[in-house]
C-alpha cells in the first residue's frame, strides 16, 4: 500500500472513533507514520507515492488500533513536544499541553536572567522546569511532585535532554522543601478541574492521572493552598504564576489580592482564555 493510502485509510478509521470535537484524525494519522518510517510529516507529504512496508503497515495498523480506543498519540510515540523539547510521557503524569507554554513564557518575560531561583510545584514530566532551565542556563531550577514516577520521569527527561541547571524530588508540594529555602519564582500547573467537569470525559484526559487533573472546592483548592503557602518561601518581590482553568481567572486574582500579593495580572492562553496569574510578594 501506498504512504497516502495508508494515510487516508488511517484519518478515515479515526474519524469514524471521534468522541468530541477536540479530535484531530490527519495529524495523528501523520504522527503515528511518521513515527513508524522514522521519518518527518514533511516528508510525508513528498513521498505520498512510495509503498509502505508490509512489516511497517503492521505496526501503523497497530497504532491506528490502539488510536481508535482513545489512547494519547503522545503515549503512542512515548514523547510529546514542550517548549522545543521532546519530553518522554508516561500515564503516571499529565501530558504536556501547549496552553502551559503561556506560563514557561510569562516566566521568561518577567523574571532576569540570571540570579533566579525557580520552584516548580507538581512539575508531572518536569515539563514547566525543563523548559525554564534550558532557557534560562544561569537560573538554578527545583521541580517537585508526589508521584515517585513523576519524579523518576522528570529526572530521565533532564538527563536525556542534558539540562543540568535542574533537580527533581519527591514531595508533597512545599513539604519537601527546608523551611529557610526561597525562590525568586514559584510556578505551577496543579489540578483545577472540577470533579464534576465533562471535560474529563473527553480525549486524551480520559486515560490521565486524575490526581492531576481533579481538585475540590469547584477545582479551586490546590491553587488556594499554593496562594497561601507560597508566601513563606517567595523571597521579597519574589513572583508567583500559576495556570488556572479558564474561568477560574477571577477567583485566583482575588485570592492573590486577599493573601498580601500585589501586582496581580492575567495571561490568555492561545485560544484566548484567562489561563495564567501572576501575583507578586510585597517588594516594600
Ligand atoms: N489544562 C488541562 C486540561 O484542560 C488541565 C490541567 C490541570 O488540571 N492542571 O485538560
Amino acid at each position: 500500500m501506498r504512504i497516502d493510502q495508508a494515510l487516508s485509510d488511517a484519518v478515515a478509521r479515526l474519524a469514524r472513533h471521534a468522541t468530541d470535537e477536540t479530535a484531530t484524525p490527519h495529524l495523528d494519522a501523520q504522527l503515528l507514520l511518521a513515527h513508524v518510517l522514522g521519518r518527518s510529516r514533511t516528508w510525508l507529504y513528498t513521498w505520498g507515492d512510495r509503498e509502505v512496508e508490509p512489516a511497517e503497515a503492521k505496526r501503523f495498523n497497530a497504532l491506528v488500533e490502539r488510536r481508535e480506543q482513545g489512547e494519547p498519540v503522545a503515549w503512542l510515540l512515548g514523547y510529546r513536544e514542550f517548549f522545543g523539547l521532546p519530553l518522554a510521557v508516561s500515564p503516571h503524569t499529565l501530558i504536556p499541553r501547549p496552553d502551559t507554554e503561556t506560563l514557561v513564557e510569562q516566566a521568561l518575560t518577567h523574571m532576569p536572567a540570571s540570579d533566579v531561583r525557580a520552584l516548580d510545584l507538581g512539575t508531572g514530566s518536569g515539563a514547566i522546569a525543563l523548559a525554564l532551565a534550558s532557557e534560562r542556563p544561569d537560573w538554578q531550577v527545583t521541580g517537585i511532585d508526589i508521584v515517585a514516577e513523576a519524579v523518576t520521569l522528570a529526572q530521565r527527561n533532564a538527563e536525556t535532554l542534558g539540562i543540568t541547571n535542574v533537580r527533581f524530588e519527591q514531595g508533597d508540594f512545599f513539604s519537601a522543601l527546608a523551611p529557610s529555602m526561597r525562590f525568586e519564582l514559584i510556578v505551577s500547573n496543579p489540578p483545577y478541574i472540577d470533579a464534576s467537569d465533562e471535560h474529563l470525559g473527553q480525549g486524551d484526559v480520559r486515560f490521565e492521572p486524575r490526581s492531576a487533573l481533579v481538585a475540590g472546592q469547584d477545582g479551586m483548592a490546590d491553587l488556594l493552598h499554593l496562594i497561601e503557602t507560597a508566601r513563606d518561601f517567595l523571597t521579597v518581590g519574589g513572583w508567583l504564576m500559576l495556570e488556572h482553568g479558564h474561568q477560574q481567572g477571577e477567583a485566583v486574582r482575588a485570592a492573590l489580592t486577599s493573601a498580601g500579593y500585589t501586582t496581580v495580572g492575567t495571561c490568555r492562553d492561545l485560544g484566548g482564555r484567562e489561563r495564567v496569574t501572576l501575583g507578586q510578594w510585597p517588594s516594600a
